[in-house]
């Protein structure tokens, strides 16, 4: 078993808004040099950091917009978001909550801040990440796993913290979620001087956000809050030691190694596929929602 070295820490570049609601650090794709598949099966990573949103009668949000093609997994650390889809399915994603949505052959939804939430307004930090789906399941049905903090399954870690394990597993523990292809998603949350080990095979696509704190990994490299870890592909086993109370978001994957063509919400194999799902959102396949 060898190290797996970091192979860069990013800065978070300039936030953008997603609708009104979500302001956002991209950091994968990131720039063209990222792209798409340098941490596939995780093709998409949008850091809400976080930010104060002042009390608003109409909730802030993304009005109606369809997905097809993968998975959009959203991770709330502050705030509330509730969302409706065409199926009639809606819910409320709490702080440390987990939305799994399986958007697969379509679904129409919108995201925006919950109601009362929206109203006392207060402090924000989302994670959205988008996992790709292997071609034999883009055109599966579409499902939820809404998963409550207390769902998630935790590893004590003793005096050095705890892990929420969303996905995947660590030492023989299994996540919460299920999933179409082998990836672990966790979040550590490591107190002062705390420490976690992690081991995951080579080939797989890893990095780390800081989501909270300062942290040092292999003993010597540092990121900072908002920082985001990316790791070489060498190497198996990596540390993580909190230099103050730190949130720390692990996300590892095999590669699907596949063809991936994306326009805007629609993420397929092939441009042929892509034109198809433009064709069906055109022609209400994907449902009905009021805005
Ligand atoms: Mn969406």
């Amino acid at each position: 078993m060898t190290t797996k070295k970091v192979e860069s820490v990013m800065a978070p570049k300039p936030a953008h808004f997603v609708g009104d609601g979500f302001r956002v650090h991209n950091f994968i794709p990131g720039d063209q040099r990222f792209g798409m598949k340098r941490m596939d099966p995780f093709i998409m990573l949008d850091y809400n950091a976080k930010h104060y949103f002042e009390p608003s009668e109409s909730p802030k949000g993304v009005g109606v917009h369809p997905h097809r093609g993968f998975e959009t997994v959203t991770i709330a650390y502050h705030g509330k978001v509730q969302h409706h889809d065409s199926s009639g399915g809606g819910g409320i994603i709490g702080e440390g909550d987990v939305q799994w949505m399986t958007a697969a052959k379509g679904v129409l939804h919108k995201e925006y801040h919950e109601k009362e939430w929206s109203k006392q307004g207060g402090w924000f930090q989302m994670v959205q990440i988008w996992v790709n789906l292997p071609s034999v399941y883009k055109m599966s049905c579409p499902k939820y796993q809404s998963i409550k903090n207390s769902e998630i399954k935790k590893i004590d870690l003793g005096e050095n913290g705890f892990l929420e394990l969303i996905a995947g597993n660590y030492n023989g523990e299994k996540g919460s979620a299920t999933t179409f292809s082998p990836l672990h998603m966790m979040n550590a949350k490591l107190n002062k001087g705390g420490k976690a080990e992690f081991s995951f095979p080579e080939h797989y696509n890893t990095a780390a956000l800081v989501v909270e704190g300062n942290i040092t990994i292999n003993t010597t490299e540092k990121a900072t809050q908002d920082h985001f870890v990316l790791f070489e592909n060498v190497g198996e086993n990596f540390t993580i030691e909190a230099d103050e109370n730190a949130i720390v978001l692990i996300l590892s994957g095999e590669p699907l190694n596949e063809n991936i063509v994306s326009h805007g919400p629609f993420v397929m194999n092939s441009k042929k596929e892509i034109m198809q799902a433009f064709e069906d959102f055109n022609l209400g396949r994907f449902g009905y929602l009021e805005d």
